[in-house]
């Protein structure tokens, strides 16, 4: 290639820049990662959208949050069909055999999945129609609006907590008191997300919610009111 053409590669120079600026100042933290394995205890499950930054938002740095995301944020069914599916893939891994202690779902506003699901999508996007199925509960039987996505966007959020819970894995391990689930909408524009509160049924501001999110089923409460403790 031209020398003009190199350097025109944004790219590659942030590849570059990664390397010479930033791994010098974190190669223990990476070289410690690497000898003892990667340890995270949170999965997140995020949409792919490019204005959701789970790292910036969590205060995360390497080896904290095993990531998925996908359109929409969306949890497949269990539904034993044993399909080459990597959201379903990548939850029983965090949960089986990295043993991660919360499960969070980050939806946001002005979701793109969410709006499809409202205004269509391209007739060749196939893959995409038989997707966006997954929010199909979360959506309102009126015109799209924006007051009405954004309602959607929260209902999906809880949507997939709920299909969360019918993976016998994470099940259990919510029941057992060891996996707490979080679900998140994140408002770009304030810059905060909302955390959904089971008691209220409804989405908080981080800056007055009491806690991070503990899902619809923890802590667990037996039939005769006892709270049961690991
Ligand atoms: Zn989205």
């Amino acid at each position: 290639m031209t020398g003009k053409a190199f350097a025109s590669d944004d790219l590659l120079l942030r590849l570059r820049s990664f390397h010479s600026d930033y791994f010098p100042l974190h190669q223990q933290r990476f070289q410690d990662l690497v000898a003892e394995g990667q340890h995270p205890k949170t999965l997140f499950i995020g949409c792919s959208d490019s204005r959701l930054v789970p790292y910036l938002l969590t205060g995360s740095g390497p080896g904290e949050l095993f990531l998925v995301r996908n359109v929409g944020a969306f949890v497949p069914p269990y539904d034993g069909s044993h399909g080459l599916h990597g959201t379903t893939a990548a939850i029983e891994y965090a949960v089986l055999t990295l043993e991660v202690e919360r499960i969070i779902v980050c939806g946001h506003t002005h979701c793109g999945a969410i709006k499809a699901a409202y205004d269509g999508v391209p007739d060749e996007a196939v893959n995409l129609q038989a997707w966006l199925r997954l929010a199909a509960e979360a959506i309102l039987p009126v015109q799209s609006s924006p007051e009405a996505r954004y309602r959607s966007e929260q209902r999906a959020v809880v949507l997939q907590l709920e299909r969360l819970m019918d993976y016998p894995m994470v099940r259990r391990r919510v029941e057992g008191g060891n996996l707490t689930l979080h679900g998140w909408h994140y408002v770009i524009e304030q810059g905060e997300i909302h955390i959904f509160d089971a008691q209220r049924g409804d989405f908080v501001p981080a800056s007055l919610a009491a806690n991070s999110g503990t899902g619809p089923y923890q802590p667990y409460v037996e039939h005769d009111g006892q709270v049961l403790d690991e």
